[in-house]
Order: C-alpha cells, then structure tokens, then sequence
C-alpha cells in the first residue's frame, strides 16, 4: 500500500527547508488562488484506477512509492498561470514537473523524477479545445484535452468526414501522449509525425510559439509544422526544456469504409518470416495502419480473466495450455495474432486484402479469422474501434492477469526484420525466465520500423514482483543495448540507464542536451532528470538510478 512506509508529509524537495517550502506554497497559492494548490500532506487514500487515477504519485508503482512522489500540486487556468507557477519555482528553487493529463501508465503515470517536486496539473483546468478546423483537418488543443473528449466533440460538431487518432486507452492527453511520442492505430498513428505547432512556456517563464506560431496573425500554424529556421519542436518532446501549454494535430480524412481482419499464426517460430512479410507490405502501405502482431498469451489475458484461471503453477503458462484455452476463442490454436484494418471502398480493399493474404498464406498454417464469426464482446471488435479512431478501455483487461495488477514497459525500436524480431523476442524470453515475470511482447508495425512494447505486469503489493519486473526490465534494456537496440521511451526509473545507452562518440548527445539544460533552464526547476537529463545543480551528485 502506497501509504506505507512514508516519511513525514509532504516530501520536501531536497535543498529547501520545510519553513521555506511552507512559505512558498502560501505565496503560490496567493498567486494563482488556494483551491489551485493542493499539498499532498497526507498519505494518498490509494491509486485509484485508470478513469480517477492518483495525481500524487505513480499509481502502478514499481518502486516504493515515495521515490516519485509530489509535495503538491498545481493547477494553473491559463499560460499565464503557468508562467506565474515557473517565475515562482525559480524564486524559491523548487523543482516543478509537467503532466497533461498524469495517464502515462507503464512510464511513471503521473509521478516527478524527484521526490518532492510540484507537480503542475495542466489538464484540470487547461482543457479546451481551442479549435478544429473541419476544412484544413485540424485542431489546436490545450493539455487537458482526452482522446475521448477530442472524438466527442468531433462527433457533437457533426464532422463526420474527419477521425481522430487513439492509443489503445482513451482516456490519455492527446498533448501528453503526442510529446511523449505515443502511437495510435490508425495511418496516422505516429502522433508526433502529425502534430504542428506548439505553444511552450520556457524554463525561465518566458513564452514562445514554434512554427508558424512565430508569425503574427497568420493562419498556417497547425497546416505547416515547420515555419522558418531551426525546427525546434523537437526540443519540446521527451524532455525537460519547457511546458507545452497548446499543440496542433491534424485530423485524418474519414475512411469512406473500413475492415477489420486479422490472421492467427502456429508456431513461435513463424516470427521471421511474419515480420519479414510486413515489411515490403507496411512500407508500401498495403498493410495501411499502426497494426500489432500479438501472442496468444495476451489475447486470453484481455478476456479480463487472471492467469490463476489458467494456470495455477509456477512460471510461464505453458504452450499446451495457451493453446487449449486459445481453442476455446475465435482465434483458435494460435501462438501469433495479426491485428489490422484496410481502409477504402470495397474494390479497393479487397486489392490490398487479397495481396496481404496471399503474402500472410505463405507462413505455413496461418490462418484468417473470418470477422462474421466473432462474437460482438470479443477483443477483436475493440481493436476494430482503435483502428477507426474510436476510444476505448478494453485494452486494461490484460492488468488483471495478476493481483493488483500494474505494469511497466520496455519498447525498443527496430527496423522491421524478421532477424531482429527473432532477437529481441530471444531477450524477452530469457530475461522473462530468470525473473519469472509475466510479459506480454506486442511488435507494433511502423512505417519502416517496429516497436516492440513489452508491458511486463506486477503485483503493485508484492515487493518482490516489482523487484522482479524491474529487474527484468534492467536486464532488456541492457542486453537490447550490447545488441545495439534502443528504446523509444520509457518509465521514470529507467530513464538514466536508458539514456546512457545512447552514448555515441563519448555521450555527445547527452553533453548537448546537458549545454541546452543549463543554457534554458540556469536554477535547474524543470522536471530535472527527466530523460536522463540533469541541470547543472544535480548533476554527479548521486541522484542518477
Ligand atoms: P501525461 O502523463 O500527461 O504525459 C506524458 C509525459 O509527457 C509526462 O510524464 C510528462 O513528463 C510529459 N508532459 C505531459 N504534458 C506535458 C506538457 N504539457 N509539457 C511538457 N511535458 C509534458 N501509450 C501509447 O502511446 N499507445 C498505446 O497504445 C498505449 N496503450 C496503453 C495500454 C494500457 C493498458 C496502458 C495502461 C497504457 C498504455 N499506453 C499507451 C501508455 C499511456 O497510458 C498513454 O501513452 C497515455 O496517453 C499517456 O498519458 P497522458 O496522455 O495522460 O500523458
């Protein structure tokens, strides 16, 4: 229980006394109003759950709690009020740490780096949809804007000839996700790729606007990402450099129609040569969305039903019983399950359908599941959904699988090869043994590249599951690391240890990063250790795990 084991409350940030860090929040709560300022004074009452998730702290915590917990939280109304709340963390040296929406689950949820930070809420009350534009296919969005509440309003304004783009939950920030580079699951499911312009409060309090957002009264802001010089965007994504405060998306034209399909493959080894199937197919867009190829073993976990339901022995579920119980589902004995929808009229699908299947025939044993035949409650319709922009929930399922159930996340990207799928799923397997952890490997097909999400579900409760599931962690991202695979993005506790795998030519990467810190951020407030990136004031001194 989070509330176990806690030292005295509120955590104060480390360098200021607790007289001072009083004396501050009273001055901040005069500034931007008491009710916008909450201190986390008492042990939280627990971690709520996905819909009304815990704020103070990760609320599926691998480690003991308090390492990433907040001294309090802000809610700022305006840019305005975010400038205030920086101008006063600067004044008082408190560190500060930006959420949208505090859902980023697998990754840290809604916890700081360091302990004792203030968290800055920006999705209470920094929630308006400030724009869509059904004829440029664009929206202008604050942080507190959900996948769900984007797709509602598209649908109240009747614009029927527009989708929105979702991860499988819908219940994140569209701002929070899209910096964090998340992916959805429809051809627009690169949701960085198709952001443009951001509105960004600096370290210092400063505010900018990139793009074409630089250029006064002019109307291209969310068409054209790039404006003139330097492409800064990227500075704003998976890092500590400011607070984005608006962001553009564009929206994808409606599919005229859409169908789902999806393909059941025997053996493990199939795995190379599905991968290297998908590859000429998803580069030539045939294969059209951000489609998943699944095991069987995460299909019977999203039936919602624990693993003790399964199997009550120790260790991995075992293949004979994966497949029994698979028999029982519409996917049938299967160990590999491709997920994907084609978009178009019907003449036009059924050109990419029947290539796909003919490529998808040539593995031995695979099969594809006639839709007709699946039962409306079943999974399968739920992915049908995702992939068509709709929100959903079905996708939390697969927490129940264990007690308690949480999860963390090692996703490295590679090109998509059946070889590097064979060794990373080789990583997986090995590391999952030696740990006896319970892991779900979902390869999500790009562009020209795969993800490899492997969510990796813990007993929250259980110290030695989350001493187990980091572990296993560790272990992936440090053998994925010799192998030369990095990760696309990760939990707060891993953040060091994956930065420093990218370490080319002596860290240069990091010593810039580091330069620009300290250049934008001299008292070191911002999110420190965000990304492995630390300002001057921390830096080599110990906090680094
Ligand atoms: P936040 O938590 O608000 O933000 C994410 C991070 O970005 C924050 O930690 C913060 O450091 C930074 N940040 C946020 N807002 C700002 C800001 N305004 N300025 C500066 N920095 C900021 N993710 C996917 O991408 N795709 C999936 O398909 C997916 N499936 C999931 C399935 C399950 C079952 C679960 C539990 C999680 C899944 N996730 C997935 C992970 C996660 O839930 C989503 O990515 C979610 O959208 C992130 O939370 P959020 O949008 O509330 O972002």
């Amino acid at each position: 229980n989070v509330a176990q084991d806690l030292p005295q409350l509120p955590i104060i940030p480390q360098g200021v006394s607790r007289s001072n860090f009083n004396k501050a929040i009273a001055d901040l709560s005069e500034q931007i109003g008491s009710d916008n300022v909450s201190v986390v004074d008492k042990p939280p009452k627990d971690d709520g759950w996905y819909m009304e998730h815990a704020t103070t702290h990760d609320m599926m915590h691998v480690t003991p709690s308090r390492e990433f917990m907040a001294s309090a939280i802000a809610y700022p109304g305006s840019t305005a009020e975010v400038q205030t709340i920086v101008q006063w963390a600067n004044k008082y040296r408190i560190p500060i740490f930006p959420i949208s929406m505090g859902r980023n689950l697998g990754y840290g949820g809604a916890a700081p780096r360091v302990p004792g930070s203030v968290v800055i809420d920006l999705g209470r009350r920094m929630n308006k949809i400030l724009d869509i534009d059904p004829d440029d296919y664009t929206c202008l969005l604050e942080p507190g804007v959900s996948f769900y509440a984007l797709y509602e309003e598209v649908q109240k304004r009747g614009y029927k000839h527009m989708w929105i783009d979702t991860p499988d939950l819908g219940g994140g920030s569209v701002v929070g996700n899209t910096l964090d580079r998340g992916v959805g699951y429809t051809p627009y499911g690169d949701h960085w790729a198709v952001h443009s312009g951001l509105e960004v409060v600096l370290p210092t309090g400063e505010v900018i606007r990139t793009g074409m957002g630089a250029l006064p009264n002019n109307n291209t802001w969310q068409t054209f990402p790039y404006g003139f010089g330097p492409h800064t965007d990227g500075l704003f994504s998976q890092s500590n450099f400011g607070i984005v405060t608006k962001m553009g998306m564009a929206l994808m034209p409606a599919a005229p129609d859409h169908e789902s399909f999806m393909y059941t493959f025997q053996h493990e080894s199939d795995l190379p040569q599905i991968i290297d199937i998908i590859r000429p197919l998803r580069i030539s867009n045939i294969l059209e969305n951000v489609a998943q190829l699944r095991t069987a073993v995460q299909t019977l976990a999203v039936t919602g039903r624990p693993k003790t339901d399964f199997y009550t022995g120790s260790g991995r579920i075992p293949q004979d019983v994966v497949e029994a119980e698979a028999a029982k589902l519409p996917i049938g004995k299967a160990y590999w399950i491709y997920y994907g929808m084609s978009y178009g009229p019907k003449h036009i699908r059924q050109y990419k359908l029947d290539i796909i299947d003919a490529e998808f025939r040539k593995v031995s044993g695979a099969k594809r599941i006639d839709p007709a035949t699946i039962p409306k409650d079943n999974y399968f319709w739920s992915r049908d959904k995702i992939a068509a922009g709709e929100p959903d929930l079905e996708e939390l399922l697969w927490c129940n699988w264990v007690p308690n159930g949480s999860h963390i996340a090692f996703s490295p990207v590679s090109p998509i090869r059946g070889k590097d799928a064979t060794v990373l799923f080789e990583i997986c397997n090995r590391r999952q043994d030696q740990h006896g952890c319970e892991i779900f490997p979902a390869f999500c097909v790009g562009l020209r590249e795969m993800h490899l999400i492997v969510e990796c579900v813990f007993d929250k409760h259980d110290p030695e599951a989350c001493e187990a599931a980091l572990a296993c962690m560790r272990g992936m991202v440090d053998d994925a690391a010799k192998l030369g695979y990095g990760e696309y993005r990760t939990h707060l506790a891993l953040m060091d240890q994956v930065a420093g795998t990218y370490n080319w030519n002596d860290g240069a990467l990091m010593k810039f990063n580091e330069r620009l810190k300290d250049a934008l951020d001299p008292n070191g407030i911002m999110a420190p250790g965000k990304s492995g990136i630390w300002p001057a004031r921390y830096r080599g001194r110990g906090w680094e795990m």
